[in-house]
């Protein structure tokens, strides 16, 4: 059996890790793009005033990950003779900046502005249209050369982000282990090393020892070694264990509430939460660990039933066709160790939501 991990080359993370934008960018290049998004332009330009290390150009991201605006930043970075990139902001931009990097085949700097996804760490883009609509995965020879999370960032963004973070950092393990068992094919179509499936383990242990002291934390707009190690586990642990453990059913059934109109206020962590509880149903989890996992969502104010997800009183045929999608051929809940059809997808749906409309009355 041919096992693959992969991993971005270096993770750097803490108050102030901004600042160290020019000394990491030097380590790879002379004269760097830096595509910035418009929010986090300030804090940029402070992090790195009057520093000589690295030649700066920086450029505004203009909201889309489309091939427009990759090929656009394609020849700015030309335009300059850019020997590294670097990206500032959310998922959007980093995204275009792995895509531009790797049209230029260059190093590539990714410093998150906010924690409420795991894709900083991934060799993957997604591409949408002009218009924001999906249109394809762009699958990276490599991982980034550095990710870079200033920790003081993440305190000052709204907390929603941060708990969005922990919803999808939930499924983490459980998908992972369900790959395990199965020996199901991770993000590189080789089954995962022990690593990734332990770096799994290790993300789902912080968010329950660390969860709901980093939300007060972020709360107060303060860095405490809590919110230090559930950033990291939102960011690294999150996004090492699904590319290299492998995903099953949380990011299926996800994938599956996405074509209700209903579910498009609601942020793909939050999605995926009430997704990693449907998943524990379908798999049959221990009591004990699916009584755990509710209380911990109930005190961090994750989606805990379908009507915190937009979805009060959704007809079965909605839900049918949510559970149809998430059993989709080639979707990742068919990692799951047997056969899963969508009858059994829609009766754990259901069972999840009764259960979290249960403790919530
Ligand atoms: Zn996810």
């Amino acid at each position: 059996m041919l096992m693959t991990s992969i991993f971005p080359a270096r993770y750097v993370q803490g108050a102030g890790a901004l600042a160290l934008l020019p000394e990491e960018g030097a380590r790879l290049g002379t004269r760097a793009l830096a595509v910035v998004s418009g929010s986090a332009r300030p804090l940029v330009e402070k992090a790195v005033a009057g520093q000589k290390l690295l030649d700066l150009t920086l450029e505004p991201f203009k909201g889309e990950c489309c091939d427009e605006e990759i090929n656009r930043l394609v020849a700015a970075a030309r335009k300059i003779s850019a020997d590294v990139i670097i990206g500032v902001g959310g998922g959007k931009p980093l995204d275009t900046v792995k895509a531009v990097a790797h049209a230029l085949k260059l190093p590539v700097v990714v410093a998150p502005s906010i924690a409420s996804t795991d894709a900083p760490c991934s060799a993957l883009s997604v591409i949408y249209t002009r218009e924001g609509a999906f249109e394809r995965y762009l699958l990276l020879p490599r991982n980034p050369d550095v990710v870079l999370v200033d920790s003081e960032v993440v305190a000052n963004a709204p907390v929603r982000f941060l708990v969005s973070g922990m919803g999808d950092a939930l499924s983490t393990w459980f998908e992972a282990e369900d790959c395990r068992v199965s020996q199901a094919k991770n993000m590189t179509g080789r089954t995962g090393t022990m690593t990734a499936y332990g770096l799994a383990r290790l993300c789902f242990d912080t968010l329950m020892a660390d969860g709901m002291a980093a939300k007060k934390a972020c709360e107060g707009k303060t860095v405490t070694s809590e919110l230090e190690r559930v950033i990291e586990a939102n960011t690294l642990l999150s996004g090492l264990g699904f590319e290299s453990g492998g995903l099953s059913g949380a990011h299926a059934i996800h994938n599956g509430f996405t074509a209700l109109a209903e579910t498009h206020a609601f942020w793909h962590g939050e999605k995926v939460a009430l997704g990693t509880l449907s998943l524990l149903m379908l798999t049959k989890r221990p009591a004990e660990m699916i009584s755990k996992v509710y209380d911990f969502c109930q005190t961090v104010g994750l989606p805990v039933c379908l009507a915190d997800i937009g979805l009060a009183a959704p007809s079965d045929a909605q839900l049918m066709a949510v559970a149809t999608q998430a059993c989709a051929p080639g979707e990742t809940i068919h990692n799951i160790k047997g056969d899963v059809t969508p009858q059994a997808v829609l009766a754990a749906i259901k069972a999840a939501d009764a259960e979290g409309r249960r403790r919530k009355a």
